[in-house]
């Protein structure tokens, strides 16, 4: 029996031609030709004013903790059911995390309990869209305009989802993506910010080259480049930029590939949630997804661990997400939560990730079904 691992990167067949073309270009550092297409179809696909390449989401979300420049124990509101790299990015600028809990039905922010925890510190509300489904973002919008906050989305799994027709990832002052192997669209490691608020751009650029004004110096704009700001490098090379290119370009039928196996579990799994044995995913009707991922919240953890034994047992990888950063030794040591963090710490301990992914064939996939399936009975 073959293994069925959680994860297999997908390969369009278009990569090395792309690769060889950057090579026959002879410019392997950042911000070449592949690299602007990339950006071109961020910007064309998302409606974003400026989208910049990155080396991973990470970096994204550190240059726009860098854009908003911090002070000492300004706060940042997010959730704690996320990756670490959405609090890290402003942990290393010396903020806070303010972590507050999650919805039931879609586990994004809770946006009904963001305003309560505004204090005069808050500098920001990062939101992530788990899954690639959208957190409720004209209610964070309002409230941001209202309390004068920017809006970063952490989009890392948002990649071709939309909120009321919108891209996420272009919906607050800054998107970032991620193009990690993990995700639909990948180039092993990789990322974008996305730019909304043209406030930001200029200074984005400096940020990402090394905080000069580089970009400026090859458009002409200025004679010679100087440092001119705190920044870093964050830019990818050109090859991972046509490595990546080959893949947006079957963006639409990686993403109808990976939908039509999310469609396949849900499905086949609805007997088991009338049975009351484990809930499916929640959609709401204003959210386009992109099947980012396919989860099961099952009755308990001990019900959880038994499950991802009887998927071990048929060499089938079930993977679970996250532990809360409230939880976990760092986020003890740099964030504070507001309120009980109740929901998040009941649904981690539930969730089950199947695997999903281009390439999955329906035989497997229907091994899985059916394991799950007859565990329940
Ligand atoms: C994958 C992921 C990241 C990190 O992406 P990298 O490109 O690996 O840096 C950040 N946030 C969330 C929610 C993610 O899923």
């Amino acid at each position: 029996m073959a293994s069925i691992p959680f994860n297999r990167p997908h390969l369009t067949g278009n990569e090395l031609q792309n690769i060889m073309q950057a090579h026959a270009n002879g410019k392997l550092a950042g911000d070449g030709q592949f690299t602007k297409l990339c950006e071109q179809w961020i910007e064309e696909k998302t409606g974003c004013s400026r989208s910049l390449l990155t080396h991973s989401c990470t970096a994204a979300l550190e240059m726009s903790a860098l854009l908003l420049d911090l002070k000492a124990d300004d706060e940042i509101i997010m959730p704690s059911f996320t990756f670490v790299s959405t609090a890290n990015a402003f942990v290393l600028r010396g903020a806070v995390p303010v972590f507050v809990d999650i919805r039931q039905d879609t586990l994004n922010i809770n946006e009904t309990l963001i305003e309560n925890a505004i204090t005069p510190k808050t500098k920001a509300i990062v939101v992530v869209h788990y899954a690639g489904v959208s957190c409720e973002m004209d209610t964070i919008l309002a409230i941001a305009k209202k309390h004068k906050l920017v809006v970063i989305e952490d989009a890392a799994q948002g990649v071709m989802a939309s909120y009321k027709g919108r891209a996420l990832g272009s919906l607050g002052d800054m998107g970032a993506f991620s193009f990690h192997e993990t995700k639909n669209i990948q180039c092993g490691e990789g990322g974008a910010l996305l730019i909304n608020n043209p406030v930001f751009a200029g200074e984005a650029e400096i940020i990402r080259e090394k905080g000069t004004d580089r970009s400026r110096f090859f458009r002409g704009q200025v004679d010679k480049y100087t440092w001119q700001s705190v920044g870093s490098s964050y830019l990818p090379g050109e090859l991972l930029a046509a490595f990546l290119y080959a893949q947006m370009r079957s963006a639409q039928s990686i993403t109808n590939m990976r939908l039509n196996l999310w469609e396949r579990y849900h499905t086949a799994l609805e007997p088991l949630e009338q049975s009351g044995d484990l809930r499916r995913p929640v959609i709401p009707p204003e959210c386009v997804h992109n099947a980012h991922m396919y989860y099961l919240i099952v009755r308990n953890e001990t019900v959880r661990s038994a499950l991802i034994q009887a998927l071990k047992a048929v060499d089938v990888m079930a993977v679970i997400h996250y532990v809360p950063l409230h939880s976990a030794p760092a986020g003890k040591r740099f964030s504070r939560t507001h309120g009980e963090l109740t929901v998040t710490e009941d649904l981690s301990a539930r969730l089950l990730r199947l695997p999903l992914w281009v390439g999955l064939i329906e035989e497997d996939q229907d091994l899985i079904i059916a394991t799950v399936k007859a565990f329940f009975q």
